[in-house]
């Protein structure tokens, strides 16, 4: 009898075959993490502290069956005994604790900590609810509590705890971890979530709102609840510095056990700053060195600013926290005096407005804090580093020359193609042997089957089975009616306005209005949407809205509809992403150019052969470099030309409308009575006005361009030997992307910790 076999009989005292899939869920999720109860933590004298407000980590069975070499083995298992494995992933809850590509990213990182045996772990909160469930009512977003914690699940609780200081009232914190095995480690680490003891669901009232007063009862309800009101903001205050404190506390403890005196501290820890929400990290551990540890404050800031690191994830000003010191006074007092005192030194030591911490509006800056008090600043690709270094954040790179530093951003290979596409995993091994999934750069190895008709032939065969695949899950679980044999062309992220889903919008207005027209595609397309729109962000979810309409119309018109469908799918997620990323042709990649940090989105398609549609924008330049220009599809403006023009106020909207029929004509389509008779008019002419009046991304700046762009991919899809090797260039060239390299440099150049 196997290993699993022998758990269930012993556990249960049935066979697999007299349990239902849900019993045999538990059963699995219980034989794992007896499995990583018996590995031992990852050691190392320095330890790595990732602290992020997010890490959407997506369901955990199969990956860890992956990790632990156990995944073939189950899977045969259960189908002997008339079960499928898929069936049983269905069944796991996906955790909601972040909200797009920084909690990804939070996520594959740590599995390659993990994987590369380094001592790091990931330090966040234990959202209850998460992040809202997005639900599709009349054409429009609504949002609903997403409950994900069920009794049973990854989570493990602990003893650990601490009292978390605020100016009111104390609040006592517990720690749940969650087990993080690397792939083929018999050790292992944690990601440490904090929670309250008192929290309270029933403040929770209608869809996703609550009483934001209660903090302690609601303080870990809701990953960013609502920042529109001033509520919200301190909330959102009290969150920060609870994650901070608790992360901090442990840092200390941790460390003391190992044998710091505290003056060597940083030799026994490192944190790293996962974009500006745990910035109060700094003057937290200041003040407990100082406050708790008797250490003079020189030192204490000495001793923190060669144990912190800071990432910075973007470079749109809003998303650069900024908190009135009056708040902070509302909620933390005790830190705004160490704040007060960093402001200072710097203050003494530089005139410059531009990198004070306080300014003038007695705003607090929390990535100049970081900055001025860490070792390390680091943008997340090539491109986005050039632009903090040269603009964004020049005034500090003239100061501090030799911190600022790039790390490309990376994804995981073991979920995002071993366990993602399962044919496509298998046949690559079939090709080159398995030596990728340690080195992923390996890959490379697929050059040599660059212009092998078989293979393209294969390549071929493995898409349309990933798309049938997608096809039974789309219409199983979100209601949508996929054609298979259609050209797969998604775009799949966050709604926000920079990442420019209303031009491809307009695009598909675009392409209806010619095929009304006669002008009929020689092949049909099906234009895929996914992404949650903030629920304080209006026009994104116009955007949502305009897409919403577009489908119903369009999916219900028969001239139209076997040239063209378009598809809105519900509450996109991990598990949703896993599915259609292996099934798309096309991967839509078309940000304003400087406004995508990184994106890594752009490489989990590459690496499952879909061929970029983008903009020289975040990642997308390193994979056009690495695949060859020749293999991927770029157009409009580049970042130096978009940053010119937000220096000049160069861009006019209008000017593009009046002046081009094409747009003129896709933009007018918003208003048109066929559509507002699906929709909301209010929403639409919001949008309409947004376009012709404001349009801040520059959406109408490089329409012309996309269209044509992406009528020469369609084309090109035409000559499938060609598409192939192209595919066949991508892949190959993936490995670069693997978090492993990303973790690697970390290590190497920031954390210098031994692995
Ligand atoms: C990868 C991923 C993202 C990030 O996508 P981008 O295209 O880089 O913005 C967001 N959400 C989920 C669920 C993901 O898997």
């Amino acid at each position: 009898m196997t290993q699993f076999n022998s758990f269930v009989k012993n556990n249960t005292n049935k066979t697999l075959a007299e349990l239902s899939d849900k019993e045999i869920y538990v059963q699995l999720l219980n034989f794992v993490k007896e499995i990583a109860a018996n590995k031992a933590k990852n050691n190392g004298k320095r330890k790595v502290y990732y602290i992020s407000a997010e890490f959407l980590i997506g369901k955990l069975l199969s990956n860890n069956l992956i990790n632990l070499g156990l995944y073939e083995e189950i899977k045969n298992e259960l189908a002997e005994a008339g079960k499928s494995l898929s069936h049983i992933e269905d069944i796991e809850p996906e955790p909601s604790l972040g909200n797009g590509g920084l909690g990804r990213l939070a996520s594959c990182f740590i599995d390659s900590m993990s994987t590369l045996g380094l001592n790091a772990e990931g330090v966040g909160l234990n959202y209850h609810c998460g992040l809202f469930k997005q639900v599709f009512k009349r054409n429009e977003q609504h949002t609903e509590a997403n409950f994900w914690i069920e009794q049973d699940a990854w989570l493990i609780p602990t003893e650990i705890s601490y009292e978390v200081p605020f100016k009111n009232f104390t609040l006592k914190s517990k720690l749940d971890r969650i087990d993080i095995l690397g792939y083929q480690k018999d050790t292992k680490n944690y990601l440490n979530l904090f929670d309250i003891k008192g929290l309270n669901y029933n403040l929770i009232k209608e869809g996703i709102e609550f009483d934001e007063t209660k903090i302690e009862e609601n303080l870990t309800l809701f990953l960013y609840p609502d920042d529109s009101t001033k509520n919200g903001e301190l909330l959102r205050i009290y969150q920060q510095y609870f994650m901070v404190s608790n992360a901090a506390q442990l840092l200390i403890d941790e460390a003391i056990e190992r044998g710091s005196n505290l003056h060597d501290l940083a030799d026994y820890a490192y944190v790293q700053i996962n974009d500006t929400h745990p910035s109060m990290v700094i003057p937290e551990l200041i003040r407990l060195l100082t406050e708790k540890h008797g250490i003079k404050f020189e030192e204490a800031v000495d001793i923190v600013r060669n144990m912190v690191g800071y990432t910075n994830h973007t470079i749109l000003a809003e998303a650069l926290e900024k908190w009135p010191l009056a708040y902070l006074d509302e909620v933390v007092p005790h830190l705004v005096v160490v704040i007060k005192q960093l402001d200072q030194l710097v203050r003494a030591k530089y005139s410059n407005p531009a990198v004070q911490i306080i300014d003038e509006q007695d705003r607090v800056h929390m990535a100049h804090m970081d900055i001025h008090f860490s070792n390390a600043v680091n943008g997340v690709a090539a491109l986005h580093t050039e632009i903090l270094k040269n603009s964004e954040l020049k005034a500090f790179y003239e100061i501090y020359p030799e911190k600022f530093n790039n790390k490309t951003n990376g994804i995981t290979f073991r979920r995002w193609l071993e366990f993602a596409n399962q044919p496509l995993a298998a046949y690559i091994k079939e090709l080159i042997g398995n030596g990728y999934l340690q080195d992923a750069t390996q890959l490379e190895k697929l050059l040599a089957f660059k212009d092998d008709k078989k293979v393209h032939q294969k390549l071929a065969e493995i898409k349309s089975q990933n798309k049938l695949a997608l096809k039974t899950y789309l219409k199983e679980n979100k209601g949508i009616e996929l054609d298979e044999n259609s050209i797969i062309d998604t775009q799949i992220k966050r709604f926000h306005e920079y990442k420019r889903q209303q031009m491809n919008a307009l695009y598909v207005i675009h392409k209806y209005l010619e095929i009304k027209a006669g002008k009929l595609p020689k092949r049909k397309i099906t234009v895929i949407f996914g992404g949650k729109a903030a629920p304080a962000y209006i026009i994104a979810q116009d955007i949502i809205h305009l897409i919403l309409c577009l489908s119903e119309l369009i999916n219900n018109d028969p001239e139209v509809n076997q040239y063209l469908n378009v598809h809105l799918v519900e509450n996109y997620n991990v598990s949703v992403a896993e599915k259609l990323i292996p099934a798309t042709d096309i991967s839509e990649q078309i940000s304003l150019a400087s406004k995508e940090a990184s994106g890594t989105g752009n490489m989990k398609f590459m690496l499952n052969g879909a061929l970029t549609l983008g903009t020289m924008d975040g990642a997308n330049v390193e994979i056009a470099e690495l695949a060859g220009a020749e293999n991927i599809y770029t157009f409009g403006k580049d970042a130096d030309h978009i940053i010119k023009l937000y220096e000049t106020a160069g861009y006019v909207s209008k000017d593009y409308y009046t002046n081009d029929n094409n747009i003129k004509r896709a933009v007018d389509f918003i208003l048109d009575p066929a559509l507002v008779k699906l929709g909301n008019q209010t929403r639409l002419e919001r949008l309409y006005n947004e376009l012709l009046n404001k349009d801040w991304f520059m959406t109408l700046i490089d329409f012309n361009d996309y269209v044509e762009t992406k009528e020469q991919i369609l084309a090109d899809y035409e000559d499938q030997d060609s598409w192939n090797q192209k595919v066949i260039c991508n892949i190959a060239k993936a490995g670069f992307f693997s978090s492993d390299r990303t973790i690697a440099q970390y290590n190497a150049d920031i954390w210098h910790c031994e692995g």
